[in-house]
């Protein structure tokens, strides 16, 4: 704390730490509360004193209720300033918005095999005045590069290799037997603990295929050879599932694909709500549309470029009404001062929007990362904070809170989810069989009775489902 005040002028120090000496919120607070009053001086060029005052007038209906209260009200209103004005955490994100930033690419690469193709032609017509470069083979350019420079390089490419794999299985975790293929390599989006970040390194270059018949062939065969088997298949293992989709319109061929596969149900997990062409298709069913969602406060300084979370519940609403069967996912669940009063607000707004009779399931998991990406990820987005919290390593090398935070914060979500509705099953993402039983205090499942119950759950939603509109 005194080491924060001091990067404040001399005639600022003092009147600063009065005012925390009569609002004694906590270190952890004082601190987010003086990034931000910094950032905000910054950005009205108005003395740090001067917005703190204003910042806690603006704020003091919240008076009567305690320091800490007020505190985190003090944070979340120069947060929100910070955002509406300017820079946030490094990157220069559109001052006038705090909705989803559409993709808007500086130069196109071309494979020369698929300069025809009607994805190319689509998105090339949409971008007739950007650096367009015909190479022959895209595999020459895999290279490591710098990360936000890359993802303004659009590539439009044929994707060569696997088209559809099992979902990468999680040492020591119960897994739930998945597909996934990925015709979008890297997002635009920028959420600061992004895996991508460094996943992609050797190869950041935001990439299209091109081929995408070469995919639904592919995934055909591969459901039929199972005939009694029910796939779950997925496109957001590399990517947002729906980021894209105005530029690329791939939903228009994925969903009507899905819809006539009696045994396969595609699921686009997305922090967008660029719904627009799936309200237009008949999915019987056969997609569900999921979002990942955290408490506002904490999507606003850590899920950049991405739809507000109001927004993405809204379009979950929306999907809901035109008849697609919804997924929620509350991971990762990030810790911060307030945490508890935040996922019950977050709890408190599914409740109000979403039919629980539509929902998919709800999956639960936890901010988890290794040392490669907290390294490129702080690099980039210096101010975020959630990598300076107390982890430990896990069994499989990830960094994860302690055992005893994450089985808190999994059972008040846990709990928070039964007492909304028992519809719709829920679990635990990447999490080991004991760390079911704490937070559930029943056995863990078998991952084949997971895998039935959410197959079970899409049966359900999709008999004689059809348009709803
Ligand atoms: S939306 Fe998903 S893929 Fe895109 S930056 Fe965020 S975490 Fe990464």
């Amino acid at each position: 704390m005194t080491r924060k005040l001091g990067r404040f002028p001399d005639g600022e120090r003092g009147r600063l730490a009065a005012w925390f000496e009569h609002h004694p919120v906590g270190v952890n607070l004082s601190l987010e509360i003086l990034e931000a009053v910094e950032d905000v001086s910054r950005l009205r060029e108005q003395s740090a004193g001067t917005i703190l005052q204003a910042a806690a007038l603006t704020c003091s209906e919240s008076k009567n209720r305690g320091p800490r209260a007020l505190g985190r009200q003090v944070r979340d209103y120069l947060m929100s300033c910070v955002r509406q004005e300017g820079g946030m955490w490094g990157e220069k994100i559109d001052a006038a918005s705090r909705s989803f930033q559409p993709f808007s690419p500086e130069s196109l690469i071309v494979e020369r095999s698929v300069v025809t193709s009607p994805m190319a032609v689509r998105v090339r017509t949409q971008f007739p005045k950007i650096p367009l470069e015909e190479i022959d083979d895209f595999r020459a350019w895999k290279v490591p590069g710098p990360m936000t420079e890359a993802k303004r390089i659009l590539a439009l490419v044929r994707h060569r290799g696997s088209f559809l794999k099992p979902f990468p299985k999680i040492r020591h975790a119960v897994n739930c037997g998945d597909y996934v293929f990925n015709p979008v390599s890297n997002c635009h989006l920028e959420c600061t603990y992004c895996i991508l970040q460094s996943y992609l390194k050797n190869n950041p270059v935001l990439t299209l295929a091109a081929n995408i018949d070469d995919f639904l062939q592919a995934i055909e065969a591969r459901v039929r050879e199972e005939p009694e088997r029910i796939f779950r298949i997925g496109t957001g293992e590399l990517s947002d599932s729906l980021a894209l989709d105005d530029l690329t319109s791939l939903s228009r061929e994925l969903v009507p694909f899905f819809a006539r596969l009696p045994n396969a149900f595609l699921e686009l997990k997305t922090k967008s709500d660029r719904i627009g062409n799936l309200l237009e298709l008949d999915s019987r069913g056969h997609t569900v549309v999921s979002w990942s969602l955290m408490p506002e406060v904490i999507a606003m300084r850590e899920e950049l470029k991405c739809a507000s979370i109001t927004e993405r519940i809204d379009a979950a609403a929306r999907i809901q009404a035109a008849g697609y069967p919804v997924g929620l996912h509350l991971d990762p669940m990030i810790h911060f001062d307030g945490w508890q009063e935040a996922y019950q607000g977050l709890m408190a707004q599914l409740s109000d929007k979403l039919d629980p009779r539509r929902i998919a399931w709800v999956s639960i998991g936890s901010l988890r990362f290794d040392r490669a990406l907290k390294e490129v990820a702080t690099q980039r987005f210096p101010k975020t904070k959630i990598f300076a919290d107390d982890f430990i390593a896990a069994p499989d090398g990830k960094m994860r809170y302690f055992k005893k935070l994450r089985i808190e914060m999994y059972r008040q979500v846990w709990h928070g989810l039964r007492a909304w509705s028992d519809e719709f099953p829920h679990y635990l993402s990447m999490e080991p069989a004991w760390m079911w039983e704490e937070v559930t205090g029943a056995p863990a499942p078998e991952p084949l009775r997971l895998e039935r119950t959410l197959t079970n759950r899409l049966g359900q939603l999709s008999n004689g489902q059809s348009r709803k509109m």
